[in-house]
């Protein structure tokens, strides 16, 4: 019988996973069918239900459900229980098991594609949903200097910076972070002074609401820093053109796409990651 591993999201019209993953899975091929399921809200539970049947191996979770899958998986793992957000489930004798590979496909995508090591640095983060959560674990655990949180839901950003300074305390580190609203008169200032500035909202993103914007201006960007925008696709997005016009460095999000691809694929078949061949894959959908 065909396996199954799903993509829960919403929307999905974005996603590269079903190309680079099936590409994978084709590679061993292994009878296995990689599959977008497009999950409206209300369907959520009956989505993740159909993870307990025999025939399914597990799911990735993307937007916006990174958080709100927590309160449906059976046990969660020390790493996503700390940042508060997964995007990998794996299906085990009907126990829906969740994991969180975003940190490690942001930590090696900055180090591989970027050379950037963060620890000392100055950063800024744009967002405090379930991307955010796993880039601000991954910058506290390399030892980032300061780091600047700003979204547009207060609440939400207020919740990620308690779980870090938390996070601080407990792990003896010396990080400070700050808390911005999205519309702050203060951004410009944190922006101006960033070694590193990564974009995880939706912002600039194909067919959400705000494709054609940018969240930053190019004259609020520094010539010195790296702009990491987690979006892909499109391959440039608005941010990314703002960057460049100010003479910064860039980098969209697909080489952290295919790295926590790649280590949610180990989790599903136990088989190393076929990476030449996920990229070339991811890389054929985007412009
Ligand atoms: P999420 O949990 O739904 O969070 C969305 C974030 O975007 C929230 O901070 C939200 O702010 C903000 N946002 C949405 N519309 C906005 C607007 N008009 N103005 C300002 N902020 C806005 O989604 P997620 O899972 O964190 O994903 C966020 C982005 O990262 C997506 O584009 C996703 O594709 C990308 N991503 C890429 C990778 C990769 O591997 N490259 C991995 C993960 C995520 P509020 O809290 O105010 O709603």
């Amino acid at each position: 019988m065909t396996q199954l591993i799903g993509l829960i999201g919403y929307p999905l019209r974005h996603s590269l996973s079903p190309d680079f993953q099936q590409a994978a899975l084709d590679y061993y091929h292994l009878d296995v069918h990689y599959e977008a399921w497009e999950t409206s809200p209300k369907m959520l539970r009956a989505v993740v239900d159909k993870l307990r049947q025999p025939n399914v191996i597990g799911a990735n979770v993307t937007v916006p459900y990174k958080e709100k899958i927590l309160d449906f998986v059976d046990v969660i793992d020390a790493s996503a229980r700390e940042i508060g957000a997964v995007n990998t489930i794996v299906s085990r004798e009907e126990e829906l098991q969740a994991h969180n590979t975003d940190v490690e496909g942001f930590l090696r995508s900055l180090d591989t594609e970027a050379k950037f090591d963060p620890k000392g640095k100055c950063a800024t983060i744009l967002g405090a949903g379930g991307a955010a959560r796993a880039v601000c674990f991954a910058l506290l655990s390399q030892d980032v200097g300061s780091l600047v949180i700003i979204n547009r839901t207060v609440e939400r950003v207020e919740a990620l910076v308690k779980k870090g300074r938390d996070y601080i305390a407990r792990a003896g580190k010396t990080t400070e972070i700050l808390l911005m609203p999205w519309h702050s008169s203060r951004l410009r200032e944190a922006a101006r002074s960033s070694q590193l500035i990564v974009n995880c909202t939706t912002v600039g993103m194909w067919h959400s609401l705000d494709e054609s914007q940018s969240p930053l201006a190019a004259d609020w960007i520094p010539q010195n820093a790296l702009v990491y925008d987690l979006v892909y696709n499109p391959a440039e997005t608005p941010l990314l053109r703002e960057a460049k016009k100010a003479g910064a460095s860039t980098l969209n999000g697909l080489p952290m796409l295919v790295y926590q691809g790649a280590a949610s694929f180990e989790i599903w078949t136990g088989r190393e990651a076929p990476l030449d061949i996920m990229f070339a894959a991811a890389r054929k959908r985007t412009t």
